[in-house]
This record gives C-alpha cells, sequence and structure tokens, in this order.
C-alpha cells in the first residue's frame, strides 16, 4: 500500500475503535440508568410494602443529641434479639410472666418499679435525651415533672404489664388524657421511636387495640420494629398481623 493509504486505513481504525469505546460507554450508563430507576440500584428497596421513608441506622443514630452509644444495643437489639420483645399481650392473649425485670432509680419514678433491663436501658437513654434536648417536663396544668408511674406488674396475664416491657409515664395527677397535650408527649410521640418504643393504644386505634387512646403508655420492641410501626402508622396488633 501507498503511504498516504496506510494513513487513511490507520486513522479510520482508530475513528472506529473510538466509535465502538464511546457506544459501549453510553450503552453501560443507559443500563445501569434504567436498572437504577427499576429498583436494582444500591439502597433502593426490594419490595413496595418496604418503601416507607427508612434512615440508616447510622442516620437513626445521629438524630441524638447526646452520646448514646453505650445504651446502642439496648435500644436496638440485633441478631436473636431483635424480635425478642414482640410478645402480644392483649383480651385474646394472655401473657407469661417476665422474670429478668431490673428497679429503676428514685429519679425516674416515686413508686417502685420495675422493667425488663433491655427496657428500663433504652427508657432511661429516652429520658436523659429528652432533658438534653431541654423538653418541658413539667406540666404547666398540674406543676407535676414526667414521671414513670408503672412498668412490671403480674396481677393480669391480659394486662401488658406482666411482660416487663410495659412503661406509664405521665405528669397528671392520674393517667389521665390530658396528658396528650403536652409539650413532653408531643416529643414522646414523634421519637419514641428511635428508642424502641411506640405508643401502645394510640388515638384512634381502639377498634384494633380494644383499649381507648391511652397517651401515657408506651411499649419497648426495640428500634427496628419501633420504626415500622411508627412510620406506618400501625399498633402492635396490625403489625403482628402483618409480618407473619
Ligand atoms: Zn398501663
Amino acid at each position: 500500500m501507498k503511504k498516504r493509504t496506510k494513513r487513511i486505513v490507520r486513522s479510520s481504525l482508530v475513528a472506529f475503535a473510538v466509535f465502538l469505546v464511546v457506544t459501549a460507554v453510553c450503552a453501560a450508563v443507559f443500563v445501569a440508568i434504567s436498572l437504577k430507576s427499576a429498583g436494582f440500584g444500591v439502597g433502593a428497596p426490594a419490595t413496595e410494602a418496604e418503601s416507607v421513608p427508612v434512615e440508616s441506622e447510622t442516620e437513626a443514630r445521629s438524630e441524638y443529641l447526646i452520646d448514646l452509644s453505650d445504651y446502642e444495643k439496648y435500644i436496638n437489639p440485633t441478631g436473636s434479639r431483635r424480635d425478642a420483645f414482640l410478645a402480644l399481650v392483649n383480651a385474646e392473649n394472655a401473657g407469661k410472666a417476665e422474670k429478668e425485670l431490673v428497679a429503676l432509680g428514685p429519679e425516674r419514678s416515686k413508686s417502685d418499679v420495675t422493667l425488663h433491663p433491655y427496657a428500663a436501658m433504652a427508657l432511661e437513654a429516652m429520658l436523659m435525651e429528652m432533658e438534653a434536648e431541654n423538653v418541658r417536663l413539667i406540666n404547666p396544668d398540674t406543676r407535676l415533672t414526667l414521671s414513670v408511674t408503672a412498668g412490671f406488674r403480674d396481677s393480669d396475664v391480659h394486662d401488658e404489664h406482666i411482660t416487663g416491657l410495659s412503661v406509664d409515664m405521665h405528669s397528671c395527677a392520674v393517667s389521665d388524657i390530658s396528658f396528650k397535650n403536652t409539650e413532653a408527649y408531643g416529643w414522646l410521640s414523634e421519637n419514641c421511636w428511635k428508642f424502641g418504643f411506640i405508643v401502645r393504644y394510640p388515638e384512634g386505634k381502639s377498634a384494633v387495640t380494644g383499649v381507648s387512646f391511652r397517651p401515657w403508655q408506651f411499649r419497648y420492641v426495640g428500634r427496628f420494629h419501633a420504626k415500622e410501626i411508627h412510620f406506618n402508622n400501625l399498633t402492635l396488633e396490625e403489625y403482628l398481623k402483618g409480618t407473619k
């Protein structure tokens, strides 16, 4: 071949090679975008049922103002412990009396309240965080400070307090629906899931729970489940029905 022809052939080959590379890159980008929008991307929900606003575990932790790393394993039990606190106790389901109990300190409760250690530790973390966030714990109407009034109780197998995972707390003279108007309740109802708790008998759910709204009663289930229950607006009854 002539020198000139050789040069033309070579530059054509180079141009063709460049064309192939560009095409391959474009195709790869297109496939990646298609897969991502189809839900195959990293971190995308695997099913529709899971497409609730879920934050990563580190994000949940970063919402605490104080360092609660010592409490993390109680707030968010993992492994076989994750599902260990879902006992359903209601009119239809009897509970077994919890044996593993610890007493709350006098600074948290005026009465002798005991709870399962996991619930007690998670509760302590929650109360510490409330203080750190300067949530108003005094009820201006009663001038009483938020305090825990009940924990474990085994007088009735159909009373959830038998689990040692149920906590009553309020700033009223007695357990009273007016507690819902306090700043403390407002904070608790929005934030208790971050510590593994749920409002056990929410407003408007008495047909499901069989119990009218109790703003003072919280139930420890662990953060994994509390988060699902909170963001899906469920009761424990509805949640357990859905996961079975
Ligand atoms: Zn109660």
